[in-house]
C-alpha cells in the first residue's frame, strides 16, 4: 500500500496518519515532522526550513524532493508507505511519480480528509496554545490555510482524474475517522 494523505492544516491528517500507518504496517512519513525534527536538531536542513515554516510558506521544492527522494528509497518503504504532508505542489506530485517509476512503483490511493475551515482555525488555534508551535500563530495559521488552498487543494484533481481519491469525512472524533478511513481503503 503506497498512499498519501491529504487536507487542510489542522485536518487532523498527522493524527490519522500515525494510527492508519501502524494499523496498516507501513511507515508514516510526514515531511512537516522531518523539517521540525531538523529544525530542533538544528541541521543546515533545518536552519534553511525554518524561515518559510516560521512564515506558514512552503519550503522550496527542491529541498523537499530531496528529503522525499533519500526517504522513500530506505528499505522500510519497501511493503509500502504512508505520505503526510506530501506532495503539496504539483512539481512535487510530478516528481513522486517520478521517483515511484524509477522503480517501477506508483500510488495506490489518496485519503482526502474534507473538513469544515470555521472549525479547522479554531483547532489549529487550540493546538497552538496546547503545543506552542511557532507557525501557529493566528496570521501564520491563515496563510497556511491560503497556501493550501491555493497550491495544494488544486492537485487533488490531479489524484481524482487518476481515479485514486477516497474521499473521507475528517469531522468527528479521532477513532470514527479512523474507523472512516480503514474502510474506504478496504472498500
Ligand atoms: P505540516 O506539519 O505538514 O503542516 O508542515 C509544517 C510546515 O512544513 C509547512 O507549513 C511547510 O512550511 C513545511 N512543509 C511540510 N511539508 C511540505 C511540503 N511537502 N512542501 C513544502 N513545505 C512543506
Amino acid at each position: 500500500m503506497r498512499l498519501v494523505i491529504m487536507g487542510p492544516p489542522g485536518a487532523g491528517k498527522g493524527t490519522q496518519a500515525v494510527v492508519v500507518a501502524q494499523s496498516l504496517g507501513v511507515p508514516h512519513i510526514s515531511t512537516g515532522d522531518i523539517f521540525r525534527a531538523n529544525v530542533s536538531q538544528g541541521t543546515p536542513l533545518g536552519e534553511e526550513a525554518q524561515r518559510y515554516m516560521d512564515a506558514g510558506e512552503y519550503v522550496p521544492d527542491s529541498i523537499t524532493n530531496a528529503m522525499v527522494r533519500d526517504r522513500l528509497s530506505r528499505d522500510d518503504c519497501d511493503p509500502g508507505f504512508l505520505l503526510d504532508g506530501y506532495p503539496r505542489t504539483l512539481e512535487q506530485v510530478n516528481e513522486l511519480d517520478a521517483m515511484l517509476r524509477s522503480d517501477g512503483r506508483a500510488i495506490d490511493k489518496v485519503i482526502e480528509l474534507t473538513v469544515d475551515t470555521e472549525a479547522v482555525v479554531q483547532r489549529l488555534l487550540n493546538r497552538a496554545q496546547e503545543q506552542g508551535r511557532s507557525d501557529d500563530t493566528a496570521e501564520v495559521i491563515r496563510r497556511r490555510l491560503e497556501v493550501y488552498f491555493e497550491q495544494t487543494a488544486p492537485l487533488t484533481s490531479v489524484y481524482r482524474e487518476r481515479g485514486l481519491i477516497l474521499e473521507v469525512d475528517g469531522m468527528g472524533d479521532v477513532p470514527v475517522v479512523t474507523e472512516r478511513i480503514l474502510s474506504a481503503l478496504s472498500g
